[in-house]
């Protein structure tokens, strides 16, 4: 999403690299690119404003011209502001004192409520909560029937009206799912509701009426990162009609020039909370603004990926990895598949890659990469025998024709296959040799 805005900025600041002393003139010529990347990225212009006005004032500063490395340093205020912009430090969500905890979802329609209201149920399932969603989205023909759906993916109850039984009244039905959680003891409740095409006075009415009967603890107001210069005038409209603690970036994966984001939490003072990247369950994480800053300006996100690692891998299988490479036994095809299986726990190789410091300089590369090629990989290991697993010498010219025959793939990419884990046998060989290393990474094609 914020490609643009980061190759912009990475330029800008590979201009400035090779100057010693920075005058003004540098600064505002700096200044003015930041600020043309900041509108061309859709950010709103009061924004814009306030954003380079206190860029240039801590860059002309003693801060800078006493720094060894001025260059480095405009990075880091930059860095700075963006962070800020973002809203600051990480904001975690709310728990009631007496559960259970209640929030509630807001937004226009299509902003992604239910998908999220999935997202988030699983994210807090995961950490041990009991979450409990809520279909108060009547308005939209089969929205309670799409809630259902996600819950069940998400392995999540959905509190439902039932036929006949307070049907057309979300506000009944929301305060009938706080009563349910409370009799069945799940100490969180995500009330979906419904969404509007525009600003719509009576929906929005019906929104606060909603958050006046059952009071959360937290309002989620999602926005679909996509609408653009849009996003601070609908921000705005639900910040006045209902009312919101927090903000959900939905859409985050699209090509959205990513304007919203760096907008909505400073225009209503109210922090990102989460950002949604997919259609997918997984596709969820908790807003840290100063990873995002730091992915903005291409140094990478190495938290967010090595949580995502822990979660993914299996601790026992890892140590035992680590164990046997450390042991001095060979890495064999087996445990490269298992390898995969949790790379693919991870989500999208894509998305992993773009995390790592440096990704802008290979974006096109990153753009060009098909993720089906993980799937050729395993489909080839599959096609071999156990003991070809174990011992890949075995592989011989007519049974590496039997698997490329196997696997739909061609001898050649049955070679070529065997050459790259060849090599990373012999990494892992090296690696052992200085003790350590990064389990559950050997082997990645
Ligand atoms: P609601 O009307 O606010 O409840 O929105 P939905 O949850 O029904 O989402 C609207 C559409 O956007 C659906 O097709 C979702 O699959 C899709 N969607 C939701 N979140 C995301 C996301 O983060 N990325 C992408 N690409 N699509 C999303």
């Amino acid at each position: 999403m914020f490609n643009s805005l980061s190759d912009r900025l990475t330029t800008t600041f590979k201009n400035l690299r090779g100057k010693g002393r920075l005058s003004e003139a540098d600064v505002d010529a700096t200044i003015r690119e930041i600020r043309r990347a900041l509108l061309d990225a859709d950010v709103a212009l009061p924004v814009v404003r306030g954003f380079t006005g206190k860029v240039r004032e801590r860059a002309l500063s003693a801060e800078v011209s006493a720094a060894l490395n001025p260059a480095q340093q405009i990075v880091k205020i930059v860095n700075d502001q963006l962070v800020e912009v973002l809203g600051g430090e990480t904001r975690r969500l709310q728990f009631a004192k007496n559960p259970p905890t209640v929030i509630m979802l807001a937004g226009l329609q299509g902003a992604g409520k239910t998908t999220l209201a999935g997202k988030l149920g699983k994210y807090l399932a995961a950490e041990g909560h009991t979450p409990l969603l809520v279909a108060s989205d009547l308005q939209r023909p089969n929205a309670v029937t799409q809630l259902q759906v996600v819950g069940e993916r998400a392995g999540v109850p959905v509190y439902a009206p039932e036929p006949g039984n307070g049907i057309g009244d979300p506000i009944a039905v929301a305060e009938g799912g706080v009563r349910h959680a409370v009799e069945k003891q799940h100490d969180i409740v995500i009330v979906d509701t419904a969404g509007r095409l525009g600003i719509d006075e009576e929906l929005m009415q019906q929104a606060a009426d909603i958050r006046n009967a059952v009071t959360p603890d937290e309002v989620l107001f999602v926005i679909d990162a996509m609408i653009g210069q849009d996003a601070v005038r609908t921000a705005e409209a639900f910040a006045d009609g209902v009312g919101f603690t927090g903000v959900v970036l939905s859409k985050l994966d699209g090509d959205a020039r990513g304007g919203a984001a760096l907008s909505v939490a400073e225009v209503t003072g109210k922090p990102v909370m989460f950002a949604s990247t997919g259609e997918n369950l997984g596709d969820f994480e908790p807003f840290h603004p100063d990873r995002m800053a730091s992915r903005i300006l291409d140094m990478g996100d190495v938290l967010t990926l090595i949580e995502q690692a822990e979660k993914a891998f299996d601790q026992d299988e890892a140590e035992k990895m680590a164990a046997k490479i450390t042991s001095g036994e060979d890495f064999d095809l087996n445990d490269f598949l298992k390898q995969m299986a949790s790379l693919r726990n991870m989500g999208s190789l894509k998305k992993m890659i773009a995390m790592m410091p440096g990704a802008a300089s290979i974006r096109e590369q990153l753009d060009n990469f098909d993720e089906r090629e993980v799937d050729r990989v395993e489909a080839i290991v599959r096609s071999m025998t156990p003991a070809e697993r174990t011992n890949p010498k075995l592989l011989n010219g007519s049974r590496r024709s039997r698997i490329a025959r196997g696997s739909g793939v061609t001898v050649t990419d049955v070679n070529q296959l065997m050459e790259r884990f060849g090599q990373a046998q012999k990494m892992m060989r090296q690696m052992r040799g200085g003790g350590g290393g990064m389990p559950g990474m050997g082997g990645m094609p």
